[in-house]
């Protein structure tokens, strides 16, 4: 797209580097960079050492983006070099900032009495860290170091520090705030935009689909298809006209399999519909081991709508928690769907729930049988109306993290699809 405002993000890190930890901060720029309609061309990761650092930032700038954001390296010690890498490449000398020194300052009093290091080296600490290159503009620290915006060229370079909580505030703020940084992105257009859910689709079938689309249309829209959790995301971004052609393609091909336009999830449509009826829900989990619990409980205000669960791992636990009869156990095995039927009865009376969704399975990597292989997840709900099995039985493919997430997420949709179809109040009948 001719005009378009772009960017690209260095992250740096040797731990990032080396795969000690999972880069957080590439993405949430990302993410929040395209979602305000700035092209993210590219995202380096590169390790702590000083040339590696000019080299990578002369690369992105040789580029000439509008913007490049930077993570990490802003701490007082050897290994945070960035600000040097950022004024050696931008051709301005260090020099400690007053104002940055000032916020460091106010910054590390909380430090006091916890730290336990010589005046002297508290010094040091706070002049490092409120080193910039010159004439750049401060961003007030959202831990201890100070981020800054300088310009190069055509470029604004962003400097952001490493932990996350640090960095994703310090964005926030500097996107609301800082006059240079807001220039850039109010020439932004972020467009239309969709993200389409779909559920039991595979890639494949959306990706047809889209290849049957007038190339025209095709063309004037940005589709992206990513395949995930056993959903399938399609997000669209371009013109509105065509991007609403699409969604009208896509739905007319998958139907009631198109289960959210605004990126809701399978999650957040169970709490939506769950609140909108007054009604509650309980768990009765065994293979997943709380994993549906944890997953409804990460949601703020989930109590009030969510009961509580029991982790029937046992058979002990099945039978005496959840009144699941011992013969049924012994007739089908804990792995069947009578006995997701009647843990989900259980639990429905156990907890005093309008709803409840159980999930019985083999996770493996052992305790498959050619008749129970792993990955044999059997679920089952309990609601108004009674008792219902899910198109079980189900073999999940994957390792035993993946058919635990799996078997979580069949649950969620399950109580997604029934409480799409049952008829609100229906227990005050
Ligand atoms: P500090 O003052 O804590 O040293 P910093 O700005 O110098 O901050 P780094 O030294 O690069 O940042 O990273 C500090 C810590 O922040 C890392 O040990 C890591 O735990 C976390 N962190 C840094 N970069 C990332 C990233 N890209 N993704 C996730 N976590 C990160
Ligand atoms: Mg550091």
């Amino acid at each position: 797209m001719a005009g378009a405002v772009t960017a690209a993000v260095l992250v740096t890190g040797d731990e990032v580097l080396r795969g000690r930890i999972p880069d957080a901060n590439g993405g949430h720029l990302a993410r929040d960079l395209d979602a305000r309609g700035v092209a993210v061309r590219r995202i380096v990761v590169v390790g702590d050492g000083i040339d590696t650092l000019v080299r990578a930032l002369r690369e992105l700038l040789d580029e000439s983006p509008d913007l490049v954001v930077t993570s990490g390296g802003l701490g007082p010690t050897h290994d945070d070099r960035t600000m040097e890498a950022v004024a050696a490449v931008t051709g301005r000398p260090l020099a400690v900032d007053p104002e940055a020194l000032a916020l460091v300052r106010r910054g590390r009093m909380a430090l006091r009495g916890a730290e336990t290091i010589t005046d002297a080296t508290r010094a040091r600490v706070e002049d490092k860290q409120a080193t910039l290159p010159r004439g750049a503009v401060v961003l007030p620290p959202t831990g201890t170091a100070p981020g800054c915006v300088v310009r190069h060229g055509r470029t604004l370079v962003c400097v952001l520090p490493g932990p996350p909580w640090e960095l994703t505030r310090m964005w926030a703020r500097a996107c609301d705030e800082v006059d240079e940084l807001r220039s850039v992105l109010a020439g932004a257009a972020p467009g239309e935009r969709r993200l389409l859910r779909l559920y039991a689709v595979v890639e494949s079938e959306v990706v047809e689909t889209l290849d049957r689309l007038d190339p025209a249309l095709r063309d004037a829209v940005e589709a992206g298809v990513c395949a995930r959790a056993g959903e399938i995301e399609l997000s669209l971004r371009g013109p509105a006209d065509a991007v609403r052609r699409i969604e009208a393609g896509v739905e007319a091909v998958f139907g009631d399999r198109l289960y959210a336009r605004r990126g809701e999830t399978a999650l957040g449509l169970v709490e939506a519909a769950l609140r909108a009826r007054g009604e509650t829900l309980a768990v009765a989990e065994s293979c997943t081991g709380g994993l549906l619990g944890a997953r409804i409980t990460a949601i703020p205000g989930a109590s009030e709508w969510f009961r509580g669960g029991v982790v029937a791992y046992d058979n002990s636990v099945k039978e005496g928690l959840l009144g699941v009869d011992p013969a049924v156990i012994a007739r089908h095995g804990a792995v069947s769907e009578e006995c997701a039927r009647a843990m989900a009865r259980g639990a429905r009376a156990a907890v005093g729930a309008d709803w409840a969704v159980a999930v019985t399975g083999i996770a493996g990597p052992g305790g498959g049988t050619p008749d129970k292989p792993v990955g044999l997840v059997h679920l089952a709900l309990a609601g108004p109306g009674g008792v219902e099995d899910a198109h079980s039985p189900r073999v999940l493919r994957g390792d035993r993290e993946r058919i635990r997430e799996r078997a979580a997420a069949i649950a969620v949709h399950l109580l997604r699809r029934a409480l799409d179809a049952a008829p609100a109040g229906a227990r005050h009948a």
